[in-house]
């Protein structure tokens, strides 16, 4: 494993341990819920728009390592930016995980932690349920989210 690989799995296992924005939101005014059947995730988003601008985020839900973490670092990667920003994220991020191993991982920070999920195609989904849950609530769908 190299040093790297050694610290992504170190911020996933610390956001595993102790999820960001890990709360119900107070005041939010889009929220969405996502499901991930195949290993059990599951996640409601709640969102607190200002305009344009993600003023507060917060997640609830129980789930596997991965989709926790991922959540916990989704939430801290789009407060305070507009929805077009974490729209833009959240295309980088999927590119990154279920793309050819290609995408330009440069914008994504911490969330470049996940780039190695890409090896393993039944935990995509896990690391994308909460950035499909918070494109929901951001869209405001109806209905409730699920990966399959
Ligand atoms: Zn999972």
């Amino acid at each position: 494993m190299s040093d790297l690989d050694e610290l992504y799995q170190q911020i996933i296992v610390e956001h595993n341990r102790s999820p960001r924005n890990f709360k119900k939101l107070e005041g939010a005014t889009r929220t969405a819920e996502g499901d991930n059947p195949l290993c059990g995730d599951r996640i409601a988003v709640s969102v607190k728009l200002a305009g344009d601008v993600i003023q507060d985020i917060g997640f609830e839900g129980k789930g596997c390592a991965i989709s926790k973490s991922s959540a916990s670092l989704m939430t801290g990667a789009v407060k305070g930016k507009t929805v077009a920003e974490a729209e833009r994220l959240f295309a980088a991020f999927r590119d990154m995980v279920s793309g050819d191993g290609t995408a330009d991982a440069s914008a994504l920070g911490k969330l470049a932690a996940f780039a190695g999920v890409r090896q393993f195609p039944s935990r995509i989904k896990c690391a994308n349920l909460a950035w499909h849950t918070l494109h929901a609530a951001l869209t405001a769908a109806a209905e409730p989210v699920t990966t399959e």
